[in-house]
């Protein structure tokens, strides 16, 4: 009897250890991949340098916005996400405003806090626009999505670099970029975007955009998108381009 315990737990450390060992592997593995993603995007950093960009996290003050079935308030999201992805512009040298700091908007003299937020980005001389919000239908609908003004070719092909991110780096959707007739759209002459960051009206949905990982995953996926939008641009501090290789 007590060989065949022994027998048992011996087997049982074994397989113990054998699964701590892969799991370890597995996060080693991960975190190994993570890294070179984010090495890969700090390469092409030099694009967001000296750009202006100003993010937009949808709603604030009296207007929540939509509200997820478990209570959700999608300004709460939006904000956390711009937070995010404003320290990742920040990092990689780019002047970064927020159309609201906290759960405050500003009405400014228009009394209309869309067309302040507008006007911040004329006011600060902004070369892109990211507007952050949730969408809201059923409780099936899922998948981030981006929205550009019909006009705007700019406005497109970024909407169309952060949508490629986004589906690549969290596999979660397989959404195509639409044109949309909105006010924060319409009124910029710089390519300005609504990003969509998910339903939260769909239950999985919503524990994701309320998780403090999946806000960061999802910031860098847009900076990711924003990102390689410059770099194809060739845009930058700028005379410099990227960097250039000095001989062998
Ligand atoms: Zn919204």
């Amino acid at each position: 009897m007590a060989r065949v315990v022994f027998m048992r737990w011996r087997w049982g450390r074994g397989l113990m250890l054998a699964a701590l060992a892969l799991i370890g592997g597995l996060l080693a593995w991960s975190y190994y991949q993570g890294w070179k993603e984010e090495e890969a995007i700090q390469a092409l950093s030099w694009a967001v340098a000296n750009q202006v960009v100003v993010v937009d996290p949808g709603h604030g003050g009296i207007d929540s916005g939509a509200t997820g079935p478990g209570g959700t308030p999608e300004d709460r999201v939006n904000l956390a996400i711009s937070q995010r992805l404003a320290e990742f512009l920040t990092r990689g040298g780019a002047r970064v405003f927020l159309t609201r700091q906290d759960e405050n908007v500003q009405e400014g003299e228009s009394g209309d806090d869309l067309v302040e937020r507008v006007r911040l980005a004329k006011r600060v001389g902004a070369d892109l626009f990211i507007s952050i919000h949730c969408n809201a239908f059923d409780g099936r609908e899922r998948g981030a999505q981006l929205f550009y003004d019909q006009k705007s070719t700019e406005g497109k092909k970024l909407a169309e670099a952060i949508q490629a991110e986004i589906r690549r780096r969290l596999a979660n959707t397989d959404r195509v970029p639409l044109s949309i007739d909105a006010l924060v759209l319409r009124a910029q002459k710089i390519p300005a975007v609504i990003v969509e960051v998910g339903f939260i009206s769909n239950p999985q949905e919503e524990k994701l955009l309320a998780d403090d990982g999946y806000q960061r995953q999802m910031a860098f996926a847009i900076y990711a998108g924003l990102v390689n939008y410059l770099a194809e641009k060739g845009a930058g501090s700028g005379a410099a381009g990227p960097p250039q290789r000095r001989g062998p």
